[in-house]
């Protein structure tokens, strides 16, 4: 039987960087499917494939391969991607890419595939409420859309990418109504998901909180 965490929020709600340090303290195998959708939108791009011609997306995915491993590195069809899938030219296809439902029905396959017989904590949009949905916790991580900005452009400054704070927020927010209206599986809390806000909270008072509520769950 394996533990399932389920982390569900917005772009740039903390996801990514708690559900690291959670997974550490306790022992969980982190696995980020947003990394997934992003996988799927870089090999359109190098296939030049675009999001209408469904016939050929359809392929690609039946050919695709995609590799997570312990240390973080994400593999694309043999090739490491880890850096090249967080690139401005994905952050703007990943979105709309991930409304088709060719491409959710074969990545639900795939998610549930990395995590059986593990103990995962599991990042996204919809692990809570499609995914796993009887996964043993469920946390919803929020923060307001202008906090995530302002973290996403620091992240940015960090690996040497130069972002206006304007356009960083105006992708957020495009995101975040491309993610909550879309038809499947849409970003939304589920209703036995506990609510943790980030916005005026550190790092570690995150993952305390988070990892308090994982243990409070423990059957
Ligand atoms: O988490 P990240 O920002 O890397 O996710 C990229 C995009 O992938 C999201 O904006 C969303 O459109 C999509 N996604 C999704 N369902 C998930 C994870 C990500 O639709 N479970």
């Amino acid at each position: 039987m394996s533990f399932i965490v389920a982390i569900d929020g917005p772009a740039g709600a903390g996801k990514g960087t708690i559900t690291k340090l959670v997974g550490e303290k306790l022992g969980l195998v982190n696995i980020d499917t947003g990394a997934t959708f992003r996988c799927v939108a870089l090999n359109m791009l190098q296939e030049h494939i675009d999001i209408q011609e469904e016939e050929k997306i359809e392929k690609m995915l039946n050919n695709i391969n995609i590799e997570m491993h312990t240390d973080g590195k994400i593999f694309l069809n043999g090739e490491d991607v880890t850096h090249r899938i967080r690139e401005n030219d994905v952050n703007g296809l990943v979105s709309p890419v991930s409304t088709l439902p060719v491409v959710r029905n074969k990545l639900l396959e795939v998610q549930r595939n990395i995590a059986k017989g593990k103990n995962v904590i599991m990042e996204g949009r919809d692990i809570g409420t499609v995914v796993f949905p009887n996964a043993d916790v469920k946390i919803y991580l929020d923060a307001a859309a202008e906090e995530r900005a302002r973290r996403r452009v620091l992240q940015n400054q960090e690996k040497g990418i130069e972002s206006s704070y304007e356009e960083v927020l105006k992708g957020i927010k495009d995101r975040d109504k491309r993610d909550s209206t879309r038809e499947i599986a849409p970003l939304k809390k589920a209703e036995d998901a506990i609510y943790v806000d980030s916005t005026n909270l550190s790092i570690e008072q995150v993952v305390n909180q988070i990892v308090k509520i994982i243990e409070n769950n423990k059957k």
